[in-house]
């Protein structure tokens, strides 16, 4: 039991720099700040701090950490690794109210933009000045950009323009006493020591809180094409892959895979979709490719390179999306596997990666070992083919009781987890660490897991940034 009075004069001293509709708390703190989108963590903060300004976060911060408080920072609350959930008696800090833009050149191709911008937000408002930040999520109308770089967020244009690390090119963070440390210039070339906007980058909310960063634009893709096409296996799918990389070149923008079964759960969930395809087929691949080029150029070249594929039977059969309108639908049936899973039941979901090459082999060998464990376990196996990033996730055997098969997790994590690391993959490609992936960082990753506590010592020595989360206390 947290003893709230203990913390009156923390909450009366952050009320006074905050205001009354700056801090949440008891019966105030709502849902959205306490519950995860999976609904796997739950817990009552001591208070949600809501600051509009730097100098109310650095405040926060000092206050906080005078008072021996930990402070959890909040972005869109999208994570799905925990990582944003706070335990009893400690306070929230959301950045959901510092969401300025504040400045972009497209000389520099670059924009200033404040934590609490929505993704969607950045994105529409670097397209409004004819220019484009890469970074896509199915979650973007929410995710916001302190959240995005926190976790180092992928998604669905990794293959070409990397994740939200390559995007940033400079920094303004708060540090654990509350001290500012600002390097927001637009710079493409910085040797001068350490480069210490990276550390903070993917340390999800454990080093620092992000108050701003200045981002790298892209050339606005003003040709698009959208197509699905049918694959009888992995291998095949992986030659595909080589083949549309050397055809369309650096305009390949995205790759991504599913299997029958997830078309068949999003056929089901997505009533107003149709199988693009006359016949089932074993895998699907979906591409994009985007030109800035002006013209017409991308249409004719990536149709010979879909026709060649077709040719080589790389594919059985392909589906070009003739409008924007049909290009989302295909784009639907890709990003609404998570959603959709529910129609078979109770499911277990693991993010992970191994090199591009190995996932054919991966696929074939974790699969098996999970059936020596279990038999008719369903894998429900998609992702990003591009980057090696798979959401391997499995839906329970049909006739089987779900409480029966979640009481499985811990074995088939286990079994994962194994092969990823034989495999030379990574156990969070995507999501991050948070508190699920804690215990399994540790178990599998040691000696990286020991640099990373002197770190973390040397940068919040009381333990009071997001305190559980990555590394375990
Ligand atoms: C439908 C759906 C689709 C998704 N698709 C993808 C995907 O394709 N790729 C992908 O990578 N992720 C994906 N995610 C996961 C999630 O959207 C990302 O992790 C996103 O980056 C989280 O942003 P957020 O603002 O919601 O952060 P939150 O969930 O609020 O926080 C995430 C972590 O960052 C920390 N944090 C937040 N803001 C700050 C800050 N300003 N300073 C320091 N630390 C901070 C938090 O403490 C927490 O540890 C998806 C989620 C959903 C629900």
């Amino acid at each position: 039991m947290v003893d709230v009075s203990a913390n009156k004069p923390l909450l009366r001293a952050l009320r006074h720099v905050l205001g009354d509709n700056g801090l949440f708390e008891a019966e105030a703190v709502q849902a959205v700040h306490v519950e995860e989108p999976r609904g796997r963590y739950h817990a009552m903060p001591l208070a949600v701090a809501r600051p509009t300004e730097l100098e109310s976060v650095s405040a926060v911060v000092r206050l906080c950490a005078e008072a021996g408080v930990a402070i959890v920072p909040q972005g869109g609350h999208t994570g799905l690794v925990g990582g944003a959930i706070a335990g009893p008696g400690e306070v929230v800090l959301s950045l959901e109210r510092m969401s300025r833009l504040r400045g972009l050149d497209p000389v520099d191709a670059s924009m200033l933009v404040e934590a609490g911008c929505t993704l969607a937000g950045v994105r529409a408002a670097a397209a409004a000045a004819g220019l484009f930040y890469p970074v896509s999520l199915a979650s973007e109308g929410t995710a916001t950009i302190g959240g995005t770089l926190a976790t180092n967020a992928g998604g669905n244009l990794t293959i070409r323009y990397g994740n939200t690390r390559e995007q940033v090119l400079g920094l303004e963070v708060v540090l654990a006493d509350g001290q500012v440390w600002s390097d927001l210039d637009p710079l493409r070339k910085d040797n001068s020591g350490y480069d210490l906007k990276q550390l903070f980058i993917g340390s999800e909310g454990t080093l620092g809180i992000i108050t701003a960063a200045t981002l790298k634009l892209a050339p606005a893709p003003r040709q698009s094409l959208t197509a699905m096409l049918a694959c009888a296996d992995l291998p095949t799918a992986m030659a595909l892959l080589k083949h549309l990389r050397s055809g369309l070149g650096e305009c390949l923008s995205a790759c991504e895979f599913l299997p029958r079964l997830a078309m068949e759960f999003v056929l089901l969930d997505q009533p107003a979709q149709r199988d693009p395809f006359d016949s089932p087929h074993p895998w699907y691949a979906l591409v994009q490719a985007d030109s800035s080029l002006p013209g017409d150029s991308l249409e004719a070249a990536a149709h010979s390179v879909l026709h060649q594929a077709l040719e080589s039977r790389l594919c059985g059969d392909v589906v070009v999306a003739g409008s924007e309108t049909q290009a989302k639908a295909l784009w639907s049936l890709r990003e609404g596997i998570s959603a959709a899973q529910k129609h078979g039941g109770a499911s277990i979901k693991h993010d992970i990666s191994v090199p591009v090459a190995s996932i054919p082999a991966f696929v074939a060998d974790t699969v098996s070992a999970l059936e020596r464990s279990m038999t008719d376990i369903r894998p429900c196996i998609f992702g990003h083919l591009g980057d090696g990033n798979l959401h391997f996730n499995l839906s329970q055997p049909a006739p089987m009781n779900p409480e029966r098969f979640r009481a499985l997790e811990t074995e088939c994590n286990r079994i994962v987890f194994d092969q990823v690391r034989r495999y030379r993959g990574s156990i969070a490609a995507e999501h991050g660490i948070g508190q699920l992936r804690c215990n399994e960082l540790a178990r599998g990753q040691p000696d990286k897991v020991a640099l990373m506590r002197r770190v973390k010592q040397a940068l919040d020595p009381d333990g009071l940034l997001n305190p559980g989360k990555v590394l375990r206390p």
